[in-house]
């Protein structure tokens, strides 16, 4: 997510704007409410007001993004709440720390064309928009220059070339920023010029909408999913077993239903998920949900992110005790992105 240009600031509403909906209608009303002021969440969760101390330039270079079904989850008066730590601005985001960098993943030198990235054989990564449905303070992408990727359906005539042109790839996946922010209608359209190179077989979807806002799981967005050619794979990032509610656990059973197989994503931070009780915690409701735990991210060194670092040896000790705790198949695989290498590089 990057909210660094003037362009991309209002990425949130530009890419969901359809001035004849009405504000209380389903996920794109949910977009419109969301909190984007620390004020109004701290008004909200009754935080002490000094939350909001030398937090400014923070939420200059990043701001607040934080859907109210989101906020719903974490406990009012609490300033530690991990659902609250994953979005709350803070001070030392705009310390710089050596080795943390603007481009911590080599997202710049595996672009293949505009918004479209290839780093791993057989399958290709489409930055579809900068907007999300919630701005996680950690995130790799938050420095990605995502003014300058394609904007339109047909401006991803080259990426949509380039897939058709190479053999190899078997696998598309459609990321960003948050490819369901994206309307139903762009989303048939990409998918359907996808699907037309005969080589491609799945689609996989990278999101947090199902956790942010669950009503985006609605028969709309099924109708697409489940009626092209490819495959559809659906990957969650959830960091916390509190984000997995009641109205997450719908949204989820409504994919699983439509046939979609659920992988889930987390990343290890520090304050928010670094102890093996919430980790098997959240392995155990994610089984219950249907969502196989698939990875588990040791930090990408991005600016702005060195406090919810957790050292290395330190989150082995943690997955250690998670694999003595759990079937193997619910311990996630604990990697780290290397720029260069040819997949995720596996540490436990
Ligand atoms: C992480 C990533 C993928 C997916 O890797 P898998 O190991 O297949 O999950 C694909 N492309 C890019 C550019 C990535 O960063
Ligand atoms: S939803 Fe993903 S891309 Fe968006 S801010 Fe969070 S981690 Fe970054």
């Amino acid at each position: 997510m990057n909210i660094v240009t003037t362009d991309s600031q209002s990425a949130s509403s530009n890419c969901i704007a359809n001035p004849n909906q009405s504000p209380s209608e389903g996920w794109k009303g949910s977009m419109r409410t969301a909190f984007r002021r620390l004020d109004d969440l701290a008004a909200y969760l009754q935080l002490p007001e000094s939350v909001g101390n030398g937090v400014q330039a923070a939420s200059d270079q990043f701001p607040l993004f934080v859907p109210r079904e989101f906020a719903a989850k974490m406990t009012p008066g609490d300033v530690l709440d991990p659902l609250l730590l994953q979005v709350l601005p803070h001070p030392l985001e705009t310390v710089s720390t050596e080795g943390f960098t603007t481009n911590p993943v080599g997202d710049d030198e595996a672009t293949l064309t505009p918004g479209l990235l290839q780093k791993y054989h057989g399958r290709a990564l489409m930055v579809t928009t900068g907007a999300c449905a919630v701005h996680c303070r950690y995130c790799f992408r938050r420095h990605f220059p995502y003014s300058e990727g394609p904007k339109g359906i047909e401006a991803w005539g080259p990426a949509l070339e380039a897939i058709a042109a190479d053999q190899s790839l078997h696998e598309i996946l459609l990321s960003g920023g948050d490819p369901l922010t994206l309307t139903d209608g762009i989303l048939r359209q990409l998918a359907e010029r996808i699907a037309s190179a005969s080589h491609v077989r799945r689609l996989r979807l990278h999101t947090r909408l199902p956790v942010m806002i669950p009503s985006r799981i609605d028969d709309q967005l099924l109708a697409w999913l489940t009626g092209t050619r490819l495959k559809p794979f659906l990957v969650i990032h959830t960091n916390h077993p509190r984000e997995l509610a009641e109205d997450v656990a719908g949204a989820l059973a409504r994919l699983t239903e439509a046939g979609v197989p659920l992988l889930n994503q987390t990343v290890m931070l520090r304050g928010v998920n670094d102890n093996a009780d919430t980790l098997i915690e959240l392995s155990e409701k994610l089984l219950d949900l249907g969502v196989m735990p698939y990875y588990l991210h040791q930090l990408d060194r991005v600016q702005g992110a060195a406090h919810f670092e957790v050292p290395k040896a330190e989150g082995l000790q943690i997955v250690e005790t998670m694999r003595s705790r759990l079937p193997g198949y619910a311990v996630p695989r604990f990697v780290e992105e290397i720029a260069g290498d040819t997949s995720k590089r596996v540490i436990a």
